[in-house]
């Protein structure tokens, strides 16, 4: 969930998701939809998605309990090395170093030598060798890296390792933001009296398994309503990964429906009742 998230976003869902689903055993009653619904608001509706599917191959081909062989993790939906490795280290304490860029920063740091994957992992090895615990070990690497060898100031007057760290007191410039490339989007609400018009499989496709607000990409579809009145609603920017998007949304009063196997209308009342990504209700509301 802290992929790519920040923990005090986390922090606000993780109650809602674990009143809703325990355990395991609680998603063999529930929906993709209903987990997507209790995610909406954490972004990156992909690692829900594997999330869910993983739990269901657990739940039907090892009864339950999340396995600690690292082949059978890697096989399970979005569940790379880094992830089957913090599973065996923190989840069950065994022997596995789950190797983000803090810990890479840290050690290449301590030997000031750039190093890959697989030299750090043999570097842990050697230090972990007299070593039993493995969770908190991997916790300790985490926390420390992140918090006391920052990345572009790391705090050497209270590091443990000052006096033979090979990198102490030099100066680490901030690193250069990703590059942002911005983009123009128009977003359309097309309304009859009490329902909302969505696309089923839109050409904004940020947010797969969800269906859309209408963009101004899809072309065909907003081209039937082109001599409907439309009036701007909203402006604002919104932060999509590395894109940066400057959105106008366009309310279109609509007198008829028009049917199309690729569009859903919803009634107003049933639209909270469905899973959307963040961006669409900050549209709607
Ligand atoms: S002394 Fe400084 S650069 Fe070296 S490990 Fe500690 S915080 Fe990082």
């Amino acid at each position: 969930m802290l992929q790519q998230t920040t923990v005090s976003t986390v922090q606000n869902k993780l109650p809602t998701i674990l009143r809703e689903f325990p355990d395991f055993q609680s998603f063999k009653s529930k929906k993709i939809d209903d987990f997507l619904k209790c995610w909406s608001g954490l972004g990156y509706y992909n690692r829900a998605i594997n999330f869910y599917k993983s739990v269901s191959i657990i739940n039907k081909n090892f009864k339950g309990i999340l396995p600690k062989d690292k082949n059978e993790l890697l096989n399970l939906p979005g569940i790379g090395e880094y992830t089957a490795n913090a599973i065996i280290a923190i989840g069950y304490n065994k022997r596995a170093f789950p190797i983000d860029v803090n810990i890479k920063r840290l050690i290449s740091r301590l030997i000031n030598k750039s190093v890959t994957n697989l030299q750090l992992s043999d570097i842990l090895k050697e230090i972990t060798f007299k070593k039993r615990n493995f969770r908190k070990f991997a916790e300790s690497m985490m926390d420390y890296s992140s918090s006391i060898c920052k990345k572009s100031f790391p705090q050497c007057k209270d590091c443990i390792f000052q006096s033979y760290c090979k990198s102490a007191y030099q100066s680490f410039n901030p690193l250069l933001k990703k590059n942002v490339v911005s983009k123009n989007i128009n977003f359309y609400l097309i309304e009859t009296k009490n329902k909302v018009c969505f696309i089923k499989k839109p050409k904004f496709q940020f947010y797969k398994n969800f269906i859309h607000l209408p963009s101004s990409l899809d072309i065909e579809l907003i081209s039937k309503y082109k001599k409907n009145k439309k009036e701007l609603k909203v402006s604002f920017e919104y932060s999509i990964t590395k894109y940066k998007f400057k959105i106008n949304v366009y309310k279109i009063f609509s007198k008829v429906i028009i049917d199309d196997l690729d569009i859903v209308w919803l009634k107003k009342g049933e639209i909270a009742q469905i899973p959307i990504p963040t961006l669409f209700k900050k549209i709607l509301n």
